[in-house]
């Protein structure tokens, strides 16, 4: 079998990607898919973790807009809803027999523990998927700059960034046929084009690190572990040849 080409992976799943096509909330079929491709890398002997968003359940500024609840609320109710769904991925994974640990930004101590980077890191050491939920714990940003953050301060050697689609295309292949795939961005391309890839915040971040982020799709199967070994489907962004 190929060897890997990374020791530790973040993975970063938004909420969007544990809920059906179209839909919101929770779906037991996707949350077994996304475990199913986790369980492929852990199997590899590769250490992942992974930080979970929480559209599927609340934004804070789209909530914000025709209730009476603040926009800060919003967000931490964003917050929150990244810790609901870090349970989930938890229970599932373990239903596949991988070891899990939850680390939250936002302390819920009777649910989960809370983020400690050194004994993160030493999960993950053991063979144990962390999962990072609560984003970074403040207000007014995403899920992804938490995932940014996180490969930094855990020393991840890939960012993978699961999308719909197989990676960075040229227009929209949903509704533009002649839309190609990208197969290497820099971190400069994506932010300067503004290709909405992740947030500028966090494009930075892993340019800062030196972490390269690889967008992908989840949902074929065995794609990422494909992805992990060199010869996936994805598109790479770094910082060039
Ligand atoms: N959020 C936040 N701070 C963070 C991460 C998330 O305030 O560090 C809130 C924000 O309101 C966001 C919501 O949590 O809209 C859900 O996260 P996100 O939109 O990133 O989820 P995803 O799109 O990945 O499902």
């Amino acid at each position: 079998m190929t060897q890997p080409q990374y020791s530790r992976v973040l993975l970063k799943v938004s909420g969007e990607g544990l809920c059906a096509p179209g839909k919101t909330g929770i779906d037991g079929v996707e949350l077994r898919k996304v475990a199913n491709e986790i369980k492929l890398v852990v199997d590899l002997g590769v250490q992942v973790c992974v930080v979970v968003g929480g559209g599927n359940i609340v934004r804070g500024a789209v909530i914000a807009k025709d209730t009476a609840i603040e926009e800060t609320t919003g967000h931490y109710m964003g917050m929150l809803a990244t810790v609901i769904n870090a349970l989930a991925v938890q229970d599932t994974l373990e239903s596949l027999g991988v070891p899990t640990r939850v680390q939250s930004a936002l302390p819920v101590q009777n649910v989960c523990e809370n983020f400690i980077r050194r004994r993160a890191i030493r999960h993950m050491e053991k063979g144990r998927v962390v999962i990072f939920a609560g984003g970074t714990g403040n207000p007014f940003v995403t899920t992804d700059t938490g995932a940014a953050l996180r490969a930094a301060e855990v020393r991840a050697d890939v960012l993978l960034k699961a999308t719909k689609v197989d990676g960075v295309y040229t227009a929209d292949p949903k509704t533009d046929p002649t839309a190609t795939r990208i197969e290497r961005l820099t971190y400069n391309e994506v932010i300067d084009k503004r290709l909405g890839v992740m947030d500028v915040s966090a494009i930075d971040l892993c340019q800062r690190s030196g972490i390269p982020i690889i967008v992908l799709d989840l949902k074929r199967a065995g794609n990422m572990r494909a992805v992990v070994q060199g010869e996936g489907q994805g598109t790479l962004i770094d910082a060039g040849k």
